[in-house]
């Protein structure tokens, strides 16, 4: 008789979340080489925040001016919108320095988060993290360790699923895991901030530093991160 594995991710949305990220980064791409060229104007629109909406509203009125295979289908421009602004203000930060456009003593142009990404994305930095953001990561890890586990009607403390995460393997499962769950929350315009690059970094980075070689994200290595972190969490209660 095999063990039952439920797993906590509805797939096809996190397929869906993949190959928006994927989209994001392209898109984000071109964003940078078309400001150069001044192909697409800033928005004079002031946005409330730089959230999902003002990332809407900026697709919105840049829509034909991106190329079709970059830009999402248009009954699909909202959820690639909130994924889009999380993508943006989650990863990257404007590099301060004067003269950085938008701002200066008249200021004609949204100042939102999004929009100082987006006119600045020739020369966006990524993230810097903190300590505490990778604290934030370990919890974000072991609070999903806790939800496979429940799924699977097995139960571990939140100390003893902290302690199986010091193991770098089984740390990277876990990352994987969070980070999905992640994914798909962006979806719907909802991120933790900083913390989620950090656990991007604990699967896509090699540990001496630096993308891993070929890295990409792929369903397939979700679905065996979460198979083996779900072994290890039954091994260990
Ligand atoms: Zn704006």
């Amino acid at each position: 008789m095999s063990l039952q594995e439920n797993s906590t991710f509805d797939y096809a949305r996190l397929s869906k979340a993949i190959s928006t990220r994927d989209l994001s980064y392209k898109l984000l791409m071109w964003i940078g080489d078309a400001i150069d060229k001044g192909l697409i104007q800033p928005s004079k629109v002031a946005h409330q925040t730089g959230g999902p909406d003002a990332a809407t509203d900026w697709l919105r009125s840049n829509y034909y001016q991106i190329p079709e295979h970059l830009r999402p289908a248009e009954d699909d421009i909202a959820e690639f919108s909130a994924f889009f602004s999380t993508y943006l203000t989650s990863s990257f930060d404007v590099v301060e320095k004067p003269g950085t456009k938008g701002e200066g003593p008249t200021p004609t142009i949204c100042r939102c988060e999004l929009c100082m990404r987006i006119v600045n994305a020739p020369h966006l930095r990524a993230k810097k993290l903190y300590a505490s953001d990778k604290r934030r990561a370990k919890f974000l890890m072991t609070e999903r360790m806790l939800e496979l586990a429940t799924e699977n009607q097995l139960v571990i403390s939140h100390d003893r699923a902290a302690e199986l995460i010091s193991d770098k393997t089984v740390q990277r499962d876990a990352a994987f895991v969070a980070y999905g769950h992640w994914l798909i929350m962006r979806l719907s315009g909802q991120s933790d901030g900083p913390a989620i690059l950090a656990l991007w970094r604990l699967i896509a980075w090699d540990p001496r530093g630096g993308i891993r070689r070929g890295f990409t994200l792929n369903l397939g290595d979700f679905k065996v991160a979460e198979r083996k972190l779900l072994a290890t969490i039954r091994i260990a209660t």
